[in-house]
């Protein structure tokens, strides 16, 4: 690697560790000529992405192109260069997991801005008034007006939208997606399930409905903040995503004792806010009068193989055809189960990702919901 001061190819490497996101490598190396030092990352090559522009041109995904769009946005705001960094890393892995080999530019923008909305609202309006074209100050207090809860010209508005189906039908990335465009918040309910389940195997909790159940219940706190999930106030966001945790998550949640409890939380996060909700038994249990509700499908294969690839992109070491069992596996348990087993809700509209992109379902839900607002 050539010093970046004085250009000698002789450095040498004198730590190396793994990004906090575990993405990544990150190597602190020393100038064996100037004595100067500097860090370098490596991390695996994606494939390409196709972005699509506004005008039709095509040009190669640039995750740098990107960064500095929202560098520019938190310029003198409180975020550090390591969350612009993760912010990147995960809009990037969401691109790479749409297994899409063309993304259109306003979807991109759609994603950074979901998350910055999250990590800061100054931030966030900056990016999108380049980005969506304010041209007067009415659309910035629009903007204001939605991030505060609030329909654009005062008057208060709250909308529930409530999005079930099985395992890896591509519910988390629409959900994400729409309630960034929504400037709404996305509460991820499977993830809710696994911290759980993730706990109790870590204190050594079987999934029966017992006394050590209930005072692990007792004493267990789950929440969502600027994206991330906390447990008992970790984060926990990579430890969940497992296939052990999955199906753990699948096991715990089969207990009447633990839908109740969570049952109870996600009513709470939802009850005085605007909320996009994704999971089971979001329109038929948790919120039956959600002002719109969806059940979004695939097929198992699909699913699987989307899966795979996510988890093979984090590096985990997986098998397509024990993906494949286990969704499947998952799709029984959850649909026979005793206790609020997965099913379509009676009033809600029914979308197939196998035929449709993950773009178009969000674009559905978005103007469904626009007709609300
Ligand atoms: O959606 P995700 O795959 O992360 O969910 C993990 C597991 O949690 C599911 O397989 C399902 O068994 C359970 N779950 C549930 N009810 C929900 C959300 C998830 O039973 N509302």
């Amino acid at each position: 690697m050539r010093c970046p001061y004085c250009e000698n190819t002789d450095t040498k490497v004198i730590d190396s560790r793994p990004t906090e996101d575990g993405h990544a490598i990150r190597r602190r190396r020393e100038c064996e000529r100037c004595g100067r030092r500097f860090t370098t990352y490596e991390k695996v090559e994606e494939s390409i992405i196709m972005v699509v522009k506004k005008d039709g041109r095509r040009e190669a995904f640039d995750r740098n192109k990107m960064m500095n769009g929202i560098i520019k946005a938190c310029e003198k705001r409180p975020v550090s260069l390591a969350d612009i960094e993760k912010m990147s890393g995960e809009i990037e892995r969401g691109l790479n997991n749409l297994m899409e080999k063309e993304v259109k530019s306003s979807f991109i923008g759609e994603l950074v801005m979901d998350k910055l909305k999250d990590i800061d609202q100054v931030a966030y309006v900056r990016f999108a008034s380049v980005y969506r074209q304010f041209t007067d100050v009415n659309t910035f207090i629009s903007e204001i007006e939605k991030l505060m809860g609030k329909k654009p010209g005062g008057k208060d508005t709250m909308i529930r939208i409530a999005i079930d189906g099985p395992s890896g039908a591509g519910k988390s990335t629409v959900a994400k997606a729409v309630a960034g465009r929504l400037g709404i918040d996305y509460i991820d309910t499977g993830a809710m399930y696994r911290a759980l389940g993730y706990k109790m195997k870590l204190k050594g909790v079987e999934p029966v409905e017992d006394e050590r159940l209930a005072e692990l219940l007792e004493s267990t706190d789950i929440d969502f903040r600027a994206g991330d999930i906390y447990l008992d106030g970790e984060i926990v966001n990579d430890k969940i995503r497992t296939p052990e945790m999955s199906m753990a998550a699948s096991a715990c949640s089969a207990l009447a004792m633990v839908r109740r409890k969570l049952v109870e939380l996600q009513q709470n996060m939802a009850a005085s806010k605007s909320v996009i909700m994704d999971g089971r038994d979001i329109g038929t249990v948790v919120l039956p009068d959600a002002e719109l509700k969806y059940f979004i499908t695939a097929s198992a294969e699909e699913r699987a193989s989307r899966r795979y690839k996510e988890l093979m992109e984090k590096g985990q070491d997986v098998s397509y055809d024990s993906i494949l069992s286990d969704i499947i596996e998952r799709d029984h348990n959850d649909s026979t189960r005793e206790v609020t087993p997965l099913r379509q809700a009676d009033d809600a509209v029914l979308l197939d990702t196998t035929l449709m992109t993950a773009e178009e379902v969000v674009n559905r839900i978005c103007t469904d919901a626009g007709k609300m607002l």
